[in-house]
């Protein structure tokens, strides 16, 4: 195996081409948008375990220095403001360059695109994949200008909506919808006129009818997000509603819950309240058909209530091109990777969905009274015992050899 075609240059795509290059596979990463940056949210978090797959490839001290900064427990609330809970992510016992991290998907997808091009990766930007052939000795990947690549295999890292998938298995399930639209945004540090949250925590709380967290970053900004419950959208219905509009609705939302909320919402620009549906894809069937593969979110979204979806793509890059390198077909080397990472996907993915269940709100008083309770006891019973150290403690050994995968 010489050449890889990856398609998507978002998270897990330049990742898996550094990892490729390193095995001494050539890997070359085609990017729809423009440029690495284009069209994308606010921020995300990357977990210990993500950090740790960066830092075998030597991505992490870039991806740190990136517009990064700490995020290692959360502060849970109720409407008012009344404390539910706090819950350490764990990651600050760890080795300090492994603690979580919130930080900006521009500037994420950015670095980890430089990072891999300075290690030798080519990334073509401004193509967009439409289709590929498959023969008994390569792919070939077709592009909407007209151009096409070849290849040994074509790894699918274009996301949650991937077109690879829809063209490697027309009877793939389609992402589930949570049920929860998402919008994230910032305030600048001059407009912000919350108190600062407290050292590297998270304040997340749930409101009357929606969920809110927010953090202070050291530069003063306060990154935030909301979740809330809302029947699906098409793309262009949320579009068409504007900007406006979907400010108005969400300060509605937040109308009953701590003032500090609406403040944060009131003093950020109209253009961040565009949401985003949640999706999940808690179970694929294939995910992989003869030279073709899927990683990242393309394989397994998990909701964003996980705060995992990127770290797992990192995951995959590193466990994908490790049994690349060291077996002989894509097909021993696809079921290997398969095996090695679907349980721990698929636990993760109902993790996140159970945590987004937790988001909805009530009209009722006597219904936010009792869930504030259950909340309450909840919280002090995963501090107590549910450690979340499975997630976020596994490290991928990308030198030890790949076995060949038990038989299907
Ligand atoms: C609101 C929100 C908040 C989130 N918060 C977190 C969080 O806190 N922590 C966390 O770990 N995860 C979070 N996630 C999930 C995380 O963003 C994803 O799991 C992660 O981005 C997956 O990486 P990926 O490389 O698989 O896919 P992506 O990052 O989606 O990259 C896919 C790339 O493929 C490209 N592409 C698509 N189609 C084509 C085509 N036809 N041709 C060429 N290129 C194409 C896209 O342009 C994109 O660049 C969040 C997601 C959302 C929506």
């Amino acid at each position: 195996m010489t050449k890889a075609l990856i398609i998507g240059g978002g998270i897990g795509g330049p990742v898996a081409a550094a990892a490729l290059q390193r095995a001494g596979i050539e890997a070359i990463v085609y990017e729809a948008h423009s440029g690495p940056g284009d069209g994308i949210g606010a921020f995300l978090t990357l977990a210990p375990n993500g950090l740790a797959a960066l830092q075998t490839l030597g991505m992490l001290d870039a991806v740190r220095a990136a517009a990064s900064f700490p995020t290692t427990g959360i502060e849970f609330v109720n409407g008012k403001g009344r404390r539910l809970g706090l819950l350490p992510d764990g990651s600050d016992q760890g080795p300090p360059e492994l603690r979580t991290v919130t930080i900006n998907r521009g500037a994420l997808q950015s670095t980890l695109a430089e990072t891999a091009q300075e290690q030798g990766v080519r990334i073509e930007y401004g193509k967009r994949f439409v289709g590929y052939t498959e023969t008994d000795t390569g792919v070939a990947a077709e592009f909407a200008d007209g151009t096409t690549a070849e290849g040994d295999v074509l790894l699918g890292a274009d996301g949650l909506h991937s077109p690879v998938r829809r063209l490697m298995d027309p009877d793939a399930p389609r992402p589930d919808y949570t049920g929860l639209l998402n919008i994230g945004g910032y305030v600048r540090a001059e407009d912000a006129t919350v108190a600062p949250t407290r050292g590297s925590t998270t304040r997340m709380l749930f409101g009357k009818r929606a969920f809110f967290g927010y953090q202070t970053a050291p530069s003063g900004e306060v990154y935030w997000f909301a979740n809330f419950a809302h029947a699906e959208l098409p793309r262009e219905q949320i579009t068409a509603l504007g900007d406006d509009a979907w400010k108005e609705y969400v300060l509605e939302l937040f109308a009953d819950d701590h003032p500090d909320v609406t403040a944060l919402l009131a003093a950020t620009d109209p253009a961040r309240f565009r949401p985003l549906g949640v999706y999940d894809l808690a179970s694929l069937p294939n995910w992989s058909r003869g030279r073709v593969a899927l990683l990242g979110d393309a394989a397994h979204a998990v909701s964003s209530s996980s705060g995992q979806g990127a770290s797992l793509s990192v995951e995959d890059a590193l466990v994908l091109a490790a049994c690349l390198r060291d077996l002989p077909t894509p097909e021993e080397a696809f079921t290997a990777y398969e095996q090695r990472r679907r349980d721990r996907v698929e636990r993760i993915a109902a993790e996140g969905r159970r945590r987004g269940n937790q988001k909805t709100g009530s009209t009722n008083p006597a219904a936010l009274f009792l869930r504030d309770l259950m909340l309450r006891v909840v919280f002090r019973l995963i501090a107590r015992f549910a450690s979340h150290a499975w997630i976020n403690d596994h490290r991928i050994d990308f030198e030890q050899r790949v076995a060949a995968p038990s038989p299907r």
